[in-house]
């Protein structure tokens, strides 16, 4: 019995992975990679299909939202207009927050260092703090991303 269980499981898994629809969409794939690579170096082993993680650009209607993570379906959107417009480093620190979301269940942290710059790249908006994620700055915000 269990193990009809387990094949039914299986079969499931695999079928999801076969669906086009959940993956990762080729824009964001260098990202992701990146991301992974950086989770690896900190004695994680980022497996993006294991979680079962989708994401995809999209015109989001809501003009507020420039990118999301629905943490149940581990799916995430990345508004076409605002990615159009960003920066290299700023795709970057686009998608390492929205996968502190989905992929390491994260929340917002809005703390300041004492001289105002964030603590964490998990803040809510860059009201709350200083944004100070740069090349030259960005491990030690991997650092904490991975190990708060
Ligand atoms: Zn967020």
């Amino acid at each position: 019995m269990k193990r009809i269980a387990m094949l039914l499981f299986v079969s499931l898994l695999i079928s999801c992975s076969d669906d086009s629809e959940r993956a990762i969409d080729p824009d964001l794939q260098e990202y992701f990679d990146l991301f992974k690579e950086a989770g690896d170096a900190r004695g994680f082993e980022i497996d993006f299909e294991a979680k079962n993680i989708t994401a995809e650009i999209r015109t989001i209607v809501d003009n507020s939202i420039l990118g999301q993570c629905f943490t149940n379906s581990k799916e995430i959107i990345i508004d076409r207009g605002y990615w159009d417009g960003l920066s290299e480093i700023d795709r970057e620190f686009l998608i390492f927050h929205e996968l502190g979301h989905c992929y390491l269940d994260r929340g917002h942290l809005d703390t300041d260092n004492p001289d105002g710059t964030c603590i964490s790249m998990m803040h809510s908006s860059p009201q709350v703090c200083d944004g100070n994620y740069f090349p030259e700055t960005r491990e030690i915000y991997w650092d904490e991303l991975f190990n708060p």
